[in-house]
């Protein structure tokens, strides 16, 4: 057995999987959609352009509109395929995103990435990106008119992108996503719906550090992601 199966099969115990159907089990690396998308910040004809992409950046990192400008250090953008598939949206930077101007890069971003991993993707095949882009102080919860302020942002990334599946990750940022106030643990695993595509809510990495039981709740809910996006475990 290879270093990298004995990873993986650590992993997804980690994740709380027990059982591995290897009966007629065929494995690809990715769909074949998410295959074609390539590395950071590529640009595909017809889907989104790089104009459209760098005049978002630029207003985004220029962007004073709410007092979150006065404490950030680095805005955080996102990052990733920019014509990808899947896109997972956190709540707002943390002390290391606010430091290294990318999302989900401290222990809670490991364990993202490693989510990831499992589903058989690597962080250049989807985009990630929060809601918020500067890190509230303390990382408090982002005030309502932050989130307002701050919520065309995502809008308009969500529209470049044009994913098929958007996973949002935890509470704040499914209720700053979508403007609504859902309780993350009722609606958790159920398919809804943001602007026409696909939206599955699970918990937040931070809150599986806290709390690993919940690893195999997110991991159910990645299935259906999987599933939904044409990648056979
Ligand atoms: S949090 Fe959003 S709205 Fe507020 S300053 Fe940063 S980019 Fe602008």
């Amino acid at each position: 057995m290879t270093d990298d199966v004995v990873q993986e099969l650590a992993l997804l115990r980690d994740l709380g999987y027990t059982h591995l159907d290897l009966a007629g089990a065929k494995r690809v690396a990715t769909s074949p959609a998410i295959a074609t998308a390539t590395a950071t910040d590529t640009f595909a004809e017809g889907t989104s352009t790089e104009a459209e992409w760098a005049a978002l950046r630029a207003e985004t990192h220029n962007c004073d509109a709410c007092r979150l400008a006065g404490t950030r250090t680095n805005v955080v953008f996102g990052v990733g395929s920019t014509t990808a598939d899947l896109m997972f949206i956190g709540e707002a930077p943390g002390r290391d995103e606010d430091e290294q101007g990318e999302p989900f890069v401290g222990r809670a971003g490991q364990l993202l990435t490693d989510i990831i991993k499992a589903m058989k993707l690597t962080r250049d095949d989807v985009y990630i990106a929060n809601v918020i882009k500067c890190r509230p102080p303390e990382n408090r919860n982002p005030e309502p008119d932050e989130i307002e302020q701050c919520r065309p942002f995502i809008q308009r990334q969500v529209a470049l992108v044009q994913p098929k599946v958007i996973v949002a990750l935890g509470r704040v940022g499914l209720q700053a996503l979508t403007g609504k106030s859902y309780a993350i643990s009722s609606v958790r695993g159920q398919w809804l719906d943001f602007e026409g595509i696909r939206l599955m809510p699970t918990y937040h990495p931070a809150y599986l550090l806290r709390t690993p039981s919940a690893k195999k709740d997110v991991w159910n809910d990645m299935k259906k992601v999987m599933a939904e996006l044409g990648i056979q475990f």
